[in-house]
């Protein structure tokens, strides 16, 4: 767990042009505060590595859209920049002995619909320490369980107040389903929808891959995602390495996809901005893939995915 002693905290602030630094470890939002009343906001999480963050304009234009389904008023673009750039050099100040290109931060961006009654929305960065648990998954790999997400795959297109392509702040559901899955000794979830299609992890993208042989003996390589349009949030992990995989000679796909097809594949990962690509090594306790191949294909795309800014 982060402790708030080790956050940096940027309020964003209209008297602040480039943020208002303030003392996460003290009371900093009103009871009223609609995202914590309601979870009535939205959010982002980003990589920061040597003090540059990760894909920020997919994640800003994200942020962008998020606010859009909810009909919520945010900061500009311009705005955020500063207030990231603020608190990365903050942190840097207050961790001036940690080498910069091993610094690995997690940058949060957290906008809600305001204090109850105010007209403004409450809007802030923080910057913290990645945690180690993260970091070892990506080497170690995880289990995941399967579990029902209750909805059809459907169910974004014909009831978008559902908001289920949003990044909102209303992940109690998506923690409650981690905290069942770790009370079955996994370490993660893959949702399927009610109508048995593969959508998304609670807090990351599905991906998996097959490897073929051609006519001409040489290999194939198919990357393939659940269909975005099915309820999911479209993950700025999957597009950026998907972008590269493509430009590396790799085949993609996109759904519709049925448990099944996680099983039949040749490796599976969960993928997002902080843990990266995650190998999946059993689902239900069935193994997925081969080892050998899963390790290959695994630091192939780990390759990929370094090369991203
Ligand atoms: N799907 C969900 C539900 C998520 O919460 C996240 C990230 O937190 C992702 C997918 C992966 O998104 P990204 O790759 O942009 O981090």
């Amino acid at each position: 767990m982060t402790s708030p002693a080790s956050v940096v905290l940027v309020f964003l602030d209209p008297a602040f042009p480039d943020g208002r630094l303030a003392d996460a470890s003290k009371p900093q939002l009103m009871v009223t505060d609609q995202g914590a009343t309601r979870g009535d906001g939205i959010f982002e999480t980003m990589l920061a590595v040597g003090g540059t963050v990760r894909k920020l304009q997919a994640h800003l234009d994200r942020l962008g859209g998020s606010a859009e389904a909810m009909d919520l008023r945010i900061p500009d673009q311009d705005a955020w920049r500063r207030a990231i750039a603020t608190g990365l050099a903050e942190h840097r100040s207050q961790h001036p002995a940690a080498s910069a290109s091993e610094d690995e931060l997690v940058v949060k961006l957290v906008v809600t619909r305001g204090v109850e009654g105010a007209p403004n929305p409450t809007a802030w960065v923080q910057v913290s320490p990645v945690g180690a648990a993260g970091r070892r998954q990506r080497e170690t790999g995880i289990d995941v369980i399967l579990l029902d997400r209750g909805y059809d795959s459907d169910a974004a297109e014909r009831a978008p107040w559902l908001l289920l392509g949003a990044k909102t702040l209303s992940y109690a559901v998506n923690m409650a389903a981690l905290r069942h899955a770790h009370k079955q000794g996994a370490d993660d979830v893959i949702f399927f929808s009610s109508d048995g299609r593969v959508l998304e992890g609670p807090t990351s993208t599905v991906l998996l891959a097959h490897v073929e042989k051609s006519d001409g003996g040489a290999s194939v390589k198919r990357l393939i995602t659940p269909q975005l349009d099915s309820g999911i949030l479209a993950g700025t992990s999957q597009g950026a390495l998907f972008n590269a995989a493509k430009a590396a000679g790799w085949e993609l796909g996109y759904g519709p996809l049925e448990p099944q097809d996680l099983l039949d594949a040749d490796a599976v990962w969960l993928i997002s901005s902080i843990r990266m690509l995650a190998p999946v090594n059993r689902i239900d306790g069935k193994e997925i893939g081969t080892p050998s191949l899963q390790k290959e294909l695994t630091a192939e795309l780990n390759e990929l995915f370094a090369g991203i800014q």
